[in-house]
C-alpha cells in the first residue's frame, strides 16, 4: 500500500503516517517525489485495513498496491526509474544503451580488443563474464578475480563501464569491487539470497530473466533487490525455452511493453542468448529496440571461431558496428536516441 501526501504536507505529518504504519506492525518506507511524498507500507501479507491512514492529516490519497510485487511496480512509482552510471550511462531515459562485449574475459588481448571495437561503435557498457555458469562442469569456466582485473583494466582504458556476473553470493563484494553493474544470470535468477546480498551493495543489478519465468516472476526477483533497500535495478529479456531447434530460445520481444507497463524499472534486451544464432542477433536487436527497449547486450568476440564460450552467437565487431548503425536509425524512429562516448583520442 502506498500513502500519498498532499502537496503542502508538512514533516511532521509525514513522521504521523510513518509512526502510525509501524504502530500497526508494518514496515514504512519514505518515497521522496518531485511533486509529493509518498510513504510505502510494507510487510503486508494481504489487505490492510487503511481507514486509520486515510484520516491521518496530510494524506491525499491511499493506494492499494494490487500486485504481488510493490516498490517494482508502476503503481509505486509512475515516473520510470533511471540508473545512472559512474560514466555517464544513464539507463532507462531517453537513451537506448548498447552495451556489448565477449561471453567470457579470455585474454588481456581479447578484452582490451573487444573494449576498443565496442566503444568505437557506440557500446557505453563493456559485458564480459569472469565467473561462468556453464551447462557443462568440463567447460571454461571463466577467469575469475583475473578475469574481474582485466575489466577494470578495459574500463580504464576505454572509459566504459563494466557489467559482469556474480554467480555466489560469497563473490558479491569481491564483483561489486570491479563492477559497475551486478550481473545475476538467467539460471540464478531465482537465487533469493544472491539477489539480496546483491541489494545490499546499493550497486546496480541487471536480472536476467529466468529460462522458464514468467514476467511476474522476474519482478518479484526485481522487489528482492528493492526490498534492500536498492532500487538501482535493470531487468534483461534473454529468451525462454522453447521447443523449435532453430534458435536457442524464444526471445519474448513482448516483454518489453509488458514490463513497461507493469513496471517502472529499465528493461533491456539479449538477442545473443535469445537466439543462440549470430545472423539472427541483428533482426532480433532491432525488433527490441522498436519494442521500446531501453538497452541491448550483444556479445561480441574479436575471433568468435575461436571464442572459448558462445561464440556461435557472438558478432564479429564489423557485424556490431553495422548493428549500431542500424539501431540508431530504429532508435530515432521510435523518439529514443543511442549515447555514445565521446571519441577517444589518438594513441
Ligand atoms: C551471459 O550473459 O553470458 C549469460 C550466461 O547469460 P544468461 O544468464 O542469460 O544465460
Ligand atoms: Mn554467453
Amino acid at each position: 500500500m502506498l500513502v500519498v501526501m498532499s502537496h503542502a504536507a508538512t514533516a511532521s505529518e509525514i513522521a504521523g503516517v510513518v509512526d502510525t504504519i509501524r504502530d500497526m506492525g508494518y514496515e514504512a518506507r519514505e518515497i521522496p517525489g518531485k511533486q509529493r511524498t509518498a510513504i510505502g507500507l510494507i510487510g503486508n501479507d494481504g489487505k490492510v485495513d487503511s481507514g486509520r491512514l486515510e484520516a491521518l492529516p496530510g494524506v491525499l490519497q491511499v493506494i492499494h498496491v494490487t500486485q504481488p510485487y510493490k516498490q517494482v511496480s508502476r503503481e509505486w512509482r509512475p515516473e520510470p526509474t533511471v540508473i545512472a552510471l559512474p560514466n555517464g550511462t544513464r539507463i532507462g531515459g531517453a537513451d537506448t544503451v548498447l552495451m556489448a562485449g565477449p561471453c567470457s574475459v579470455e585474454s588481456e588481448a581479447q578484452i582490451l580488443t573487444a573494449a576498443h571495437a565496442v566503444r568505437a561503435a557506440g557500446a557505453t557498457v563493456l559485458r564480459g563474464g569472469a565467473f561462468k555458469p556453464r551447462t557443462s562442469p568440463y567447460a571454461f569456466q571463466g577467469l575469475g578475480l583475473d578475469g574481474l582485473k582485466l575489466l577494470a583494466e578495459a574500463r580504464a582504458e576505454t572509459g566504459l563501464a563494466i557489467v559482469t556476473e556474480a554467480m555466489e553470493s560469497a563473490m558479491v563484494d569481491l564483483v561489486a569491487e570491479y563492477a559497475d553493474i551486478i550481473q545475476i544470470g538467467a539460471r540464478n535468477m531465482q537465487n533469493y539470497p544472491l539477489l539480496r546480498r546483491a541489494g545490499q551493495t546499493g550497486k546496480p543489478v541487471l536480472i536476467k530473466r529466468g529460462m522458464a519465468a514468467t514476467i511476474k516472476e522476474l519482478l518479484l526477483s526485481a522487489e528482492y533487490v528493492l526490498a534492500e533497500g536498492n532500487d538501482q535495478v535493470i531487468l534483461c529479456e534473454r529468451g525462454v525455452r522453447g521447443f523449435d531447434e532453430n534458435t536457442r530460445n524464444i526471445l519474448d520481444i513482448a516483454a518489453v511493453p509488458v514490463i513497461h507497463s507493469l513496471s517502472h524499472l529499465p528493461i533491456i534486451v539479449d538477442p545473443s542468448h535469445g537466439t543462440g544464432v549470430r545472423n539472427k542477433v541483428l533482426p532480433m536487436a532491432l525488433a527490441a529496440v522498436a519494442a521500446g527497449a531501453d538497452g541491448l547486450m550483444i556479445e561480441v568476440h574479436p575471433d568468435p571461431d575461436h571464442a572459448l564460450s558462445d561464440g556461435a552467437q557472438s558478432l564479429w565487431p564489423d557485424q556490431f558496428r553495422d548493428l549500431a548503425d542500424q539501431v540508431r536509425h530504429v532508435a530515432a524512429a521510435v523518439g529514443r536516441s543511442i549515447a555514445a562516448l565521446p571519441p577517444q583520442p589518438l594513441p
